[in-house]
C-alpha cells in the first residue's frame, strides 16, 4: 500500500511540525485500554504532532508564529477502509472519545482542529476512484482523494471532468469539499459541490454505514438525505465515499474581459448576464484594488469571463456577455490568460504573520440588490479599524439571485498575540456584520469550523435548534468533531477567541 501524500501547511517549514505550546486547552489524554482497542481496529495509529492539529486557518498561523499549536490531540488514526472507520467510531462512541476527521487540512476556519483532543481521523489513506460510469456521467471517489489527482485521472483516463476547481485543488480532498460545501472557480457552469454530489457513503458515530442518493437522477422519496451531510463538516458522520456527477472534457473554450468604471456597474452587468440565463464558467469581477493587484495595467474594475463546453453553447454565452458589457471597455482576453496562470498562487501567510501582518479572506453572499451596499459597508467598516492596511473584494461566484463577495483584509496591529487576535476578530465582525445587515449569508464556501461558530446562532438560513437536534439524533455521545459549528459538546462550549 503506497503512502498517501501529506498535507502542506503554512508555516510548518518555518516553525516545524512540533510547536512548544498550545493556544486552546490541550484536551484529555486517551486511556490505555482505548488506545489498545484502536490499534486492534485500525492498522495505522500514530502519535499526533502539532501539524496534525492544525489546518490553514490564518489565525492558527498567527498562533504558530508565537510557538503555539491550536491544541494537542492524543492520537492520529488513519483508516484504509470504511469498515476500519466504522470500527474506530464504534469504539470512540462507546468510550466517549472525541473524533475529528481531517484530510487535506486546507480548511481555513479551524474545522479539522481537534478542539478537545482525542482522535484525529486521517482520511488520506482512503483515496482513488472506485467506479466510473461514462454513460451516466457518475463516478465514485474515496474521500481522501486529492483534488488534482481526481481531475487528472478523470481527464487522462476517461475524458471526463468534475469541473470543480477550488483554488486549493492540489491541497484539498473530495471528502473535504463535500464536508465544507466547497465552490470551484468554474462554478457558474458546473455548480458548487452540492450540485455535483449525487450520493454519499457515510459512517455514523456508532459505526453504522449508511448510503444516500443513488444512480438515478432526482428522487421523490422524501427529503434529500445526501444534503444532510453536505456541509456537515464532520459533525454528523464520516464520509467514506462520494458519488460525483461529471461531464465530458470541454470541446471548446472562449475567453473575454472588460473593465467597468465602478464595482456596482460591474455587478449589475453580472446580474443581467445571469438573469438572461447565460452561465459562463468563470465570471469574476474585481474591485479597483484587486484589479490593480491581479490584472497588471488594468484600471477600474476588471471582469474576467471564461466559458467552456459545446462550441454552440460557449458562443451563445459569450454573445450574451458581450451584449451586457456593451457599455464597458473591452480588454484583451490575455487578461484571462494571466489570471489562469496565477490563479492558485497564495502569498506566504507565515511570512506575513512574522512581519506582524494579520490577513484573511471572508466569503459571504447576498442578493444582487444588496451587494453594492454590502460591499461599501464592509469596506468602510474594516477600513475604520485603526490597524487596517487594506481591504478589497471580488465577485467570485454568480447566480440568478445573487453572488458571493470574497473580501480580503490585512492589518498590522501591535506585536503581541492578543493584539493580533483582537484585530482579527474585529475585522471578521465588520465583514460578517455587513453581510447580516444586507440580509446575506455569512459563509458561501469556506464553512464554519471554529472561526464562524459564534455567528451561527444569528446567521440567516441557519437553524441552530434543528442542527442540534440532528446532531443529538445521529451522534448521541457527541463524539464527532466537537466544538464546531457553534454547538455545545460533552467537553464544553465551542472554543475561541
Ligand atoms: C489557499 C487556499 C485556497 C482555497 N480555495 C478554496 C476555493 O477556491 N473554494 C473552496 O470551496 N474552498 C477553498 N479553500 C478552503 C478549503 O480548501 C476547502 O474548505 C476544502 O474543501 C477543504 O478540504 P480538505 O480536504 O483540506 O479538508 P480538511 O481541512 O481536512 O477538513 C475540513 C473539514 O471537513 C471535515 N472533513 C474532512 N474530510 C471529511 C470526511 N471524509 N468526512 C467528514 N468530514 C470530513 C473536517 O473535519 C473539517 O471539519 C481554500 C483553502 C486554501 C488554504
Amino acid at each position: 500500500v503506497s503512502e498517501p501524500r501529506r498535507p502542506s501547511l503554512p508555516g510548518t517549514a518555518r516553525h516545524g511540525a512540533t510547536l512548544p505550546g498550545v493556544r486552546l486547552p490541550p484536551g484529555t489524554p486517551l486511556a490505555e485500554p482505548v488506545v489498545r482497542r484502536l490499534r486492534d481496529a485500525c492498522a495505522e495509529v500514530r502519535p499526533a504532532t502539532a501539524a496534525d492539529t492544525r489546518d490553514w486557518w490564518p489565525l492558527s498561523v498567527q498562533w504558530a508564529t508565537h510557538g503555539l499549536a491550536p491544541t494537542a490531540a492524543a492520537l492520529v488514526v488513519a483508516p484504509r477502509s470504511a469498515s476500519e472507520v466504522a470500527a474506530v467510531l464504534a469504539i470512540c462512541s462507546e468510550a466517549g472519545v472525541p473524533v475529528t476527521p481531517g484530510a487535506g487540512r486546507s480548511g481555513v476556519c479551524g474545522g479539522a482542529v481537534p478542539v478537545f483532543g482525542g482522535v484525529v481521523l486521517d482520511l488520506l489513506g482512503m483515496a482513488g476512484l472506485t467506479s466510473v460510469e461514462d454513460a451516466d456521467l457518475l463516478v465514485d471517489a474515496l474521500p481522501g482523494t486529492w483534488g488534482d489527482d481526481l481531475e487528472s485521472t478523470l481527464r487522462s483516463e476517461h475524458g471526463l471532468t468534475a469541473g470543480h476547481w477550488p483554488q486549493s485543488i492540489a491541497i484539498s480532498t473530495v471528502g473535504g469539499w463535500v464536508a465544507c460545501r466547497s465552490a470551484g472557480q468554474y462554478s457558474t457552469r458546473y455548480g458548487k459541490i452540492e450540485d455535483l454530489v449525487a450520493g454519499l457513503d457515510v459512517v455514523l458515530a456508532d459505526g453504522t454505514l449508511v448510503r444516500t442518493g443513488g444512480r438515478a437522477p432526482r428522487s421523490a422519496t422524501g427529503p434529500d438525505l445526501t444534503q444532510v451531510f453536505v456541509g456537515s463538516e464532520g459533525i454528523l458522520g464520516v464520509i467514506t465515499s462520494v458519488r460525483l456527477r461529471v461531464r465530458p472534457v470541454a470541446e471548446s473554450e472562449r475567453r473575454a474581459a472588460w473593465t467597468f468604471p465602478s464595482f456596482s456597474d460591474g455587478l449589475d452587468a453580472c446580474r443581467r448576464i445571469l438573469r438572461r440565463g447565460a452561465t459562463p464558467a468563470v465570471l469574476r469581477l474585481y474591485d479597483p484594488a484587486e484589479s490593480a493587484r491581479h490584472l497588471p495595467g488594468v484600471e477600474g474594475c476588471g471582469l474576467l469571463v471564461l466559458d467552456e463546453g459545446d462550441p454552440g453553447l460557449t458562443s451563445a454565452t459569450l454573445a450574451v456577455v458581450a451584449e451586457e458589457c456593451a457599455d464597458a471597455a473591452s480588454l484583451e482576453p490575455s487578461a484571462v490568460d494571466h489570471w489562469l496562470a496565477h490563479r492558485n498562487e497564495v502569498p506566504s501567510l507565515a511570512a506575513l504573520a512574522e512581519a506582524g501582518v494579520v490577513a484573511d479572506t471572508v466569503e459571504v453572499a447576498a442578493g444582487w440588490s444588496a451587494l453594492p451596499g454590502l460591499y461599501d459597508a464592509a469596506c468602510a467598516s474594516v477600513s475604520a479599524l485603526d490597524a487596517t492596511l487594506a481591504v478589497s473584494a471580488h465577485q467570485s461566484h454568480a447566480y440568478p439571485d445573487g453572488a458571493c463577495l470574497y473580501f480580503t483584509f490585512a492589518g498590522r496591529p501591535g506585536p503581541e498575540l492578543v493584539d493580533a487576535e483582537r484585530y482579527y476578530r474585529a475585522a471578521w465582525d465588520a465583514v460578517v456584520g455587513a453581510a447580516l445587515a444586507a440580509g446575506g449569508t455569512i459563509a458561501h464556501h469556506h464553512g464554519v469550523g471554529i472561526n464562524r461558530g459564534r455567528y451561527l446562532a444569528t446567521g440567516p438560513g441557519s437553524s441552530p435548534v434543528l442542527l442540534a437536534a440532528l446532531k443529538a439524533a445521529l451522534d448521541p455521545a457527541g463524539i464527532l468533531n466537537p466544538g464546531k459549528l457553534g454547538l455545545a459538546s460533552p467537553w464544553g462550549p465551542p472554543p475561541w477567541p
